[in-house]
């Protein structure tokens, strides 16, 4: 069932057939829900793990590589001229407090802390000053990485688009919500372990600029999600790195928007077939 959060209440759609993908590009209508919701006192108890990914559906998951200069440095690679972008697939989509699979096949898992542009209407060719027209609004994200793939191949592709490494939520903060998206700080804790502190101020290509590198090539389209880079302090960049294992705990925090949480749960290779 739908939900709308407001002061710490989760409060039911009044409409239980409502579709919030749907409802991304008619932001009017989901606003008249929530409120209708609200008022109406709908509120309900949800436990944490109940809470699914705000988008279920997306079409398309990306991510954009080294997009802030101190993640770049501790890479040992200077911040690529262009934008990088690589797949996340759908299918690695996750609850925001759901478990992320250690890969039966690496060692090597890594976290990366993001803020997350939330597409609400179909765009192309949207210039930078217009970007804002097709954004329903942001979220955090955890671009779950597994090292050893990711490096494996230029694309980065496969180290990227694991099950369960697209982790997303709590919910969707609306733009006239978030104040200045340039000055959001980023945090990672791991076990309760500060690993990464940063700020979106620090992003080498701004969201205006990703939309319009995007919209050049490509439709964007409702609940489509653009990881937009992650700041300093990888696992990997760690000497020795320090890599996630079975029975960490992983928190993902951005200002004004909340926290996500994950267990590290060892995946078995067990051949499923339909
Ligand atoms: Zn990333």
């Amino acid at each position: 069932m739908p939900v709308v959060f407001h002061d710490g209440r989760a409060f039911a759609l009044a409409d239980r057939g409502v579709d919030l993908q749907d409802l991304l590009s008619r932001p009017d209508e989901l606003r008249q829900a929530a409120d209708l919701a609200v008022s109406k006192g709908l509120a309900m108890n949800v436990a944490p793990e109940q809470i699914l990914a705000p988008v279920l559906k997306p079409r398309k998951i990306l991510g954009i590589g080294l997009n802030y200069a101190d993640h770049a440095a501790e890479t040992g690679r200077e911040p690529p001229k262009n934008q990088t972008w690589f797949v996340k697939q759908v299918t690695a989509l996750n609850a925001p407090y759901g478990q992320i699979m250690m890969p039966a096949v690496s060692e090597c898992l890594d976290y990366e802390t993001e803020l997350v542009v939330v597409i609400g209407r179909k765009g192309r060719h949207v210039p930078a000053e217009r970007a804002h027209e097709i954004i329903a609004g942001y979220t955090c994200g955890n671009d779950v990485s597994v090292r050893d793939w990711q490096r494996a191949t230029p694309t980065m592709n496969m180290g990227k688009g694991f099950d369960s490494h697209a982790p997303i939520g709590p919910w969707i903060v609306t733009p006239d919500e978030i104040g200045d998206v340039n000055e959001l700080g980023l945090r990672t804790y791991v076990n309760g372990e500060l690993r990464q502190n940063g700020n979106t101020s620090e992003l080498i290509h701004k969201i205006p600029e990703l939309i319009a590198h995007l919209t050049a090539a490509f439709t964007l389209e409702p609940g489509d999600l653009l990881f937009t880079g992650t700041p300093a302090g990888v696992g990997v960049a760690h000497a020795p790195p320090k890599y996630l294992k079975p029975g960490d705990r992983v928190r993902i925090e951005i200002d004004r928007i909340g926290h996500i949480e994950h267990d590290i749960i060892q995946e078995r290779a067990e051949t499923r077939i339909g």
